[in-house]
């Protein structure tokens, strides 16, 4: 099945073009990896998927419903600033079960489940950190829990583990593939990281230097993950 349909988009900033003549199709569970030069306009992109700007024209459709000002049921992280800093980790996860639960579930409840994604991530131990006494990798971690909690099955990360030193980086690579492959989600992920890319990917989208940046090829990756 069809999971993203972005078909002939175009996006800019007043007269200026960012993007142009967008077309791509992302099946569900599919691993996205966009590339490109600095200015290519992935950012954008990534913000146009999560509804944080509209197409200037043309349509973007998940799970074939055409994206309106309705937030997506999607989950996002960055490279940093994704946890609020003056709640611990945990907290952090409970603050998005509660927006995804409504009332439904008691606040022990909360902590619990927020305990078993912590798990998940191999963050159980750290719990009660708050960002600020924890490592580059383990706030990724909790980022990365956090999506996951809010229950939404695309995940979009943006250069997310960039600012991390080599060994972290492949530990939360292999996380976040596993992620992937055993909860079926489909993640779109961009990186300047070719070997990244190749670890990662189903497939490449190449965008051309830019504005305004256009997809310059997509390649599929045939490697065994
Ligand atoms: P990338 O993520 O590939 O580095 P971006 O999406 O961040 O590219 O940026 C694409 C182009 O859009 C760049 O030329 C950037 O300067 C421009 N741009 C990004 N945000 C804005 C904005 N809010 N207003 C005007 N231009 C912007
Ligand atoms: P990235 O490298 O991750 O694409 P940037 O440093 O390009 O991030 O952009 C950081 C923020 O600044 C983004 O929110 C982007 O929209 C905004 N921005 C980038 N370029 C411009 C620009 N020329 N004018 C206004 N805002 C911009």
């Amino acid at each position: 099945p069809i999971k993203i349909e972005v078909k002939n988009v175009n996006f800019g900033y007043g007269e200026t073009e960012i993007l142009k003549d967008i077309n791509l199709q992302v099946r569900e569970g599919e691993f996205i990896v966009l590339m490109g030069p600095s200015g290519s306009g992935k950012s954008t992109f990534l913000r146009l998927l999560t509804n944080l700007e509209k197409p200037t024209s043309g349509e973007i459709l998940i799970d074939h419903l055409k994206l309106t000002k309705e937030i997506p049921d999607l989950a996002v992280v960055f490279q940093d600033y994704s946890l609020f800093p003056w709640l611990t980790a945990e907290e952090n996860i409970v603050l998005a079960l509660k927006k995804k639960w409504k009332g439904k579930k008691s606040k022990k409840e909360l902590f619990e489940l927020a305990e078993q994604y912590l798990a998940l991530v191999q963050l159980g131990h750290a719990a009660k950190k708050y960002p600020g006494e924890m490592s580059g990798g383990m706030r990724q971690r909790a980022a990365i829990a956090r999506a996951l909690s809010m229950g939404a099955d695309l995940l979009v990360m943006d250069e997310p583990f960039g600012a991390l030193d080599p060994i972290t980086r492949i530990q939360l690579q292999e996380l976040v593939l596993q992620i992937n492959q055993t909860q079926k989600k489909t993640v779109i992920f961009v990186t300047h990281d070719a070997e990244e890319a190749i670890m990662l990917a189903d497939r490449i989208v190449m965008f051309s230097p830019g504005p305004p940046g256009k997809i310059l090829e997509c390649i599929d990756v045939p490697f065994e993950k």
